[in-house]
């Protein structure tokens, strides 16, 4: 642990004991939504998982029944309803979400959420759901994974060289220095450099560096099962007090895109949800938290009544197209301390 996070679980610590989460909570107006991605033990995934995207299933457990004592946990719906009367005696108002739909989801937290009786809502970015695709950045952490196992067969390595384009050399230069196992730093901060990287490229770079590592490490991503939600699964979770709602249909970044693609996106997404008799909510997610004028415009005049972004945003004024989640995950949340400082205080989860 670095002495920044030892300093910082101090504090919390500190704070905690003198009820400063707890009382911040419990000021007129205070509403929280909660993000969360998976719910699953690291070690149980098949490739390495980047630290912001999981809560072990213990921790999470801890979390709501935290939350069950210390806040009032409304279903999104609740939420977004009380927020547009401008309800200025919310007070501890939290709600829970989960993106994408992955399959622990439904395996590890909603039975967690069945036991305690407390409503989610579940963003899915529909042409993921019930199949065994993947997102670009788990082909990356397959990929490098992959390598730092041994794999950088004398195809691979060709096909690299001759799919070689403008934006692949830094590709490349990764790879290569991964195949020598002498990068001295751990295969997680490899693939976050490399994610770090890739999100800032436009779309067309993207497209270009992931043909190749289709096509490199075709054989490993094929071998990975489903990740996310099967349409069963969504549909038994929907009867039993978990809402759903769109998170887009092709999870991409949404700001990159013409407008026509965008409404395209939102039609597709829908259909999805009718097709399999899913009811939704009319609140949307955007992928990667990434909006502007045009997402929030043409998601308005489709019909949604809120959007949620990512950061930490919440008061009673806040525009309903941009409503703040806090991302809850356990490099940063795993301890009750750790937990209430982060969900109350902005300098936490800023
Ligand atoms: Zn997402």
């Amino acid at each position: 642990m670095g002495m920044k996070m030892l300093a910082k679980r101090l504090l919390a610590a500190g704070l905690y004991s003198l009820q400063v989460p707890q009382r911040k909570l419990s000021q007129p107006g205070t509403w929280r939504i909660l993000m969360y991605h998976r719910v699953i033990e690291p070690e149980q995934s098949l490739y390495p998982l980047e630290e912001g995207i999981y809560t072990t299933p213990e921790s999470f457990a801890r979390q709501m029944t935290w939350l069950k004592k210390h806040c009032q946990i409304l279903s999104l719906a609740e939420l977004v309803e009380e927020l547009s009367k401008g309800n200025s005696n919310l007070t501890k108002a939290v709600a829970i979400t989960f993106d994408d739909g992955w399959d622990d989801t439904c395996s590890n937290a909603y039975p967690i959420l069945r036991d305690l009786n407390i409503p989610a809502t579940v963003f899915l970015a529909t042409d993921y759901i019930g199949t065994d695709k993947l997102f670009w950045t788990d082909k990356v952490a397959i990929a490098v994974a992959a390598i730092e196992d041994g794999f950088l067969l004398t195809e691979a390595q060709d096909l690299l060289i001759t799919e070689n384009k403008q934006y692949d050399q830094l590709l490349l230069e990764i790879f290569y220095t991964l195949a020598s196992g002498d990068t001295g730093v751990s295969t997680q901060t490899v693939i976050e450099y490399i994610l770090r990287t890739f999100k800032g490229y436009n779309r067309e770079q993207l497209k270009t560096v992931m043909e190749v590592i289709d096509k490199c490490f075709g054989k490993f991503i094929a071998q990975t099962p489903r990740q996310f939600l099967s349409w069963a699964e969504v549909q038994e979770m929907s009867q039993r007090g978990i809402s759903f709602a769109s998170h887009s249909h092709s999870h991409e970044n949404l700001t990159g895109c013409l407008e026509d693609f965008l409404r395209n996106d939102l039609t597709v997404t829908a259909d999805c949800f009718k097709n399999h008799k899913v009811k939704t909510l009319p609140v949307f997610c955007y992928p990667g938290g990434y909006y502007n004028d045009q997402t929030q415009a043409v998601l308005s005049a489709c019909g949604y009544q809120a959007a949620l972004k990512v950061g930490c945003q919440s008061d009673l004024t806040a525009n309903p197209m941009l409503l703040g989640r806090i991302g809850i995950h356990d490099d940063i949340s795993s301890s009750d301390s750790m937990f209430a400082c982060r969900i109350s205080l902005d300098f936490f989860s800023g």
